[in-house]
């Protein structure tokens, strides 16, 4: 498959309340988001025109900026707007929404109090993030050497650029040795997550997931929760020791892009594509596609 380069497709892209053409939505390379890490951003869905929990998403990409300091000039309502004119202006019928916010060039320096903040939002068609043969065999993964930092150590509720640095050198070395991703474990030795998803494991009959106190709390992760629950799932938000995966009979990842994709392996530990991650993937592929009333 031919993959275009990001900066050489048509289109618009949303930029600071207008729709700039694709190939001119451009920023200086003096820019405190590029040097400083000054910059958060969204993923998003769009299943059937329509974009999964924007809301939320919109909501999360403020008080992203917010834990790292500074105010987006947009309310939830302005973004999801422009959200969905992006989108219809693109004629996304299923695809990706990347929204993103930075400071500006007006400072380079450490301190930018006074930076201007410009917020983007760029929408294109995207297939499914891991391939059908890893979606049908499972996932393999090994453990990354990174952990997630301490709470007390980085923002690490914010969807924000500078938290991924460890995630891109994790996956990139989980690809080198043949696998698809990376788990990390978290400052305490606890699982965390994988490098851009979130982790259920089911055992017995109950379905555990790290407590999301040190890393993002997925807005896929707390769907699947809330579906689980409703179909009489016991969930249980806990720590959880890597060598309890020995007890895990079905592993799966949830995110926006992987969206609930089973794991066959981690390391040593071996697991099957279950009943229980079959009924989940089945009602979440349902629910995305919900018409919402008023959307
Ligand atoms: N953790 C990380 C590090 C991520 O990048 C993502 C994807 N946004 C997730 C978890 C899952 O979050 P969500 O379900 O909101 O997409």
């Amino acid at each position: 498959m031919q993959i275009i380069p990001f900066d050489d497709r048509d289109g618009v892209i949303w930029m600071n309340g207008t729709m700039v053409p694709w190939r001119d939505a451009k920023v200086h390379v003096l820019n405190h988001g590029l040097h400083y890490a000054s910059c958060v951003f969204e993923g998003e869905r769009v299943y059937d025109s329509q974009v999964f929990k924007l809301g939320e998403h919109s909501e999360r990409l403020r008080k992203s900026a917010e834990l790292i300091g500074f105010t987006i000039p947009y309310t939830v309502e302005e973004l999801n707007e422009a959200t969905k004119q992006v989108v219809a202006a693109q004629q996304v019928e299923n695809g990706y929404v990347r929204p993103f916010a930075w400071r500006g060039s007006e400072k380079m320096a450490i301190s930018a109090q006074h930076n201007k903040i410009h917020v983007a939002i760029a929408t294109w068609p995207w297939p499914p993030y891991y391939s059908d043969e890893s979606r049908q065999k499972g996932l393999r993964l090994c453990f990354a050497d990174w952990r997630r930092p301490a709470p007390e150590s980085a923002p690490t509720a914010s969807k924000a650029a500078g938290l991924y640095m460890i995630c891109t050198i994790s996956k990139h070395k989980a690809e080198s040795a043949g696998y698809q991703d990376a788990l990390m474990l978290d400052y305490r030795g606890y699982i965390a997550e994988a490098t851009g998803a979130n982790i259920f494991m089911v055992i017995g009959d109950e379905l555990h997931t790290p407590l999301a106190d040190c890393f993002l709390d997925g807005i896929t992760r707390r769907t699947i929760i809330d579906l689980a629950r409703k179909q009489g799932i016991t969930v249980i938000e806990r720590h959880i020791k890597p060598e309890e995966l020995a007890k895990a009979r079905e592993v799966f990842l949830t995110g926006t892009a992987a969206e609930i994709t089973p794991v066959g392996e981690i390391g040593d530990y071996t697991f099957t594509l279950g009943d229980v991650t079959k009924k989940l993937t089945d009602s979440y592929h349902k629910l995305v596609r919900t018409k919402v009333a008023g959307y």
